[in-house]
């Protein structure tokens, strides 16, 4: 069984015995619901065919119709598409939403593809998984690799309606809102908890590294696609010091590596980064603040030496298991924000929270992609059109209630984030049945 699988079963199972559940519960919340795997025969563009292995796993339906993405990825296969599914159950509960959780994939690597051959796969799963999706059944997305164009070609040929597949370009019924919402919906659970943490000062001190007590709170971010770069940008507009940023090719810091923060710092300008990156094709050297970028100043980082920098705030949003047995006792951050899925390995979790690390789970911390993607359903569900503002005034509400019920279990129950996210969803799962 792969890491992930079993991580997000054993997170189910003692969160399940600790909230008193029968071993039948238990073993079906982790069970999925179905396992449907296809061969998929494909017309290459020299006329060939060539066959594919895909999967939709349907994980649970309690709640309301499953939910999950579709991956195109050569890594791809049965487990991790389980275990994504498994934790898309867990995180559409903890939003809130009245979905349940799924997940698909395609065993390939569609950088080795024509854009026509990658149509005509994108066409082929879709006509494979029509029976067992809809809109009341299962809504799939955009995952690793998939965009909106995809998600246009699939619904065309699933001949299924509009409101079957979310994450679909705005001008054939996506919504407005999708493409920033999972980092600005991580922002919103920053500032939910360290509003939190003020409110019990003692609480706040222990949770900050102590130079920058007096100024704003340092963050620093792996990763600079969608989900790194919205969450990078919109924390610099409501106020935290972006202090280091990175792409897979490195990052720039205003700290060098192992030196202590200064005690007043600018934030890195993020807009004008990403200008930079446009241009030069990565980040490492895009020094940018205040609207100038110099070449010649910033300390270039490696993304292994950006995780061990002295911030109050570390946000992993790039790959999985970034943080683990190898690098955790160097984590000097003291909160933690999960943007990617499953940064930190259990190991690593189990360590730092131990240690008084704060650690905000995914299924919290990246749940506004599902939270917009839901607003997009509902849009098309009911033949309406919602502006940017309403789907951000929206997704501001879903993301607090998520958190505020997240804290009174974690404040009630004395346990980790993580541990109280699980057993607000399950409840929540449960209780439906
Ligand atoms: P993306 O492809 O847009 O960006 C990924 C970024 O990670 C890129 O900047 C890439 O250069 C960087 N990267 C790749 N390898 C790296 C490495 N070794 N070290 C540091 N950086 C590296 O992907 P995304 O949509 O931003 O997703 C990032 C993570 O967030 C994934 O774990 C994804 O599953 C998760 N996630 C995304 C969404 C969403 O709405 N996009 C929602 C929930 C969770």
């Amino acid at each position: 069984m792969n890491d992930m699988l079993q991580t997000a079963q054993n997170t189910i199972i003692k969160t399940g015995k600790g909230m008193g559940l029968s071993q039948e519960v238990i073993d079906r919340l982790i069970q999925p619901d179905s396992i449907h795997e296809f061969v998929l025969q494909v017309q290459m563009d020299n006329g060939k065919k060539k066959l594919f292995s895909a999967f939709r796993i349907q994980h649970n339906d309690n709640l309301g119709p499953y939910k999950g993405g579709i991956r195109f990825h050569q890594n791809v296969s049965r487990d991790e598409v389980q275990a994504l599914a498994t934790l898309m159950t867990i995180k559409c509960a903890v939003a809130g939403l009245p979905y349940g959780g799924s997940k698909g994939g395609i065993i390939f690597n569609p950088k080795e593809y024509s854009e026509k051959e990658l149509e005509r796969i994108s066409k082929e799963y879709a006509r494979a998984i029509s029976p067992i999706i809809g809109p009341e059944v299962d809504v799939p997305a955009p995952d690793v690799n998939t965009n909106g164009q995809i998600m246009k070609w699939m619904m065309d040929a699933s001949k299924q309606p509009m409101a079957t597949f979310t994450g679909k370009p705005v001008k054939y019924g996506g919504t407005l809102g999708r493409t920033a919402a999972t980092g600005r919906g991580g922002v919103i659970i920053l500032e939910s908890l360290i509003l939190k943490l003020k409110s019990q000062i003692t609480n706040f001190k222990s949770q900050i590294n102590s130079k920058s007590q007096t100024g704003a709170l340092s963050v620093a971010v792996q990763g600079f696609g969608n989900v790194g770069y919205y969450f990078a940008k919109i924390a610099q507009e409501r106020g935290f010091t972006i202090v280091a940023v990175s792409d897979s090719k490195g990052g720039i810091s205003q700290v060098g590596a192992g030196r202590d923060l200064p005690v007043q710092i600018d934030s890195l300008d993020i807009k004008k980064i990403m200008e930079c990156k446009k241009e030069k094709g990565e980040v490492a050297g895009c020094y940018c603040v205040g609207g100038v970028c110099d070449m010649s100043k910033g300390n270039k980082i490696t993304n292994a030496e950006l995780l061990e920098l002295p911030v109050d705030i570390l946000v992993p949003a790039a790959l999985e298991n970034v943080i683990n047995k190898g690098n955790m006792y160097k984590i000097q951050a003291k909160i933690i924000i999960e943007m990617a899925n499953g940064p930190i390995s259990e190991e690593a979790y189990n360590y730092l929270t131990e240690k008084g690390v704060l650690i905000v789970p995914d299924v919290l911390a990246n749940s506004g992609g599902v939270a917009v993607s839901y607003l997009e359903w509902y849009q098309n569900m009911k033949g309406q059109t919602w502006s940017e503002k309403k789907v951000n005034k929206k997704l501001h509400e879903m993301m607090h209630d998520a958190f505020e019920e997240i804290w009174r279990t974690y404040q009630k129950r004395k346990t980790s984030l993580k541990q109280a996210a699980f057993e607000t969803a399950i409840g929540r799962i449960i209780k439906k049945r």
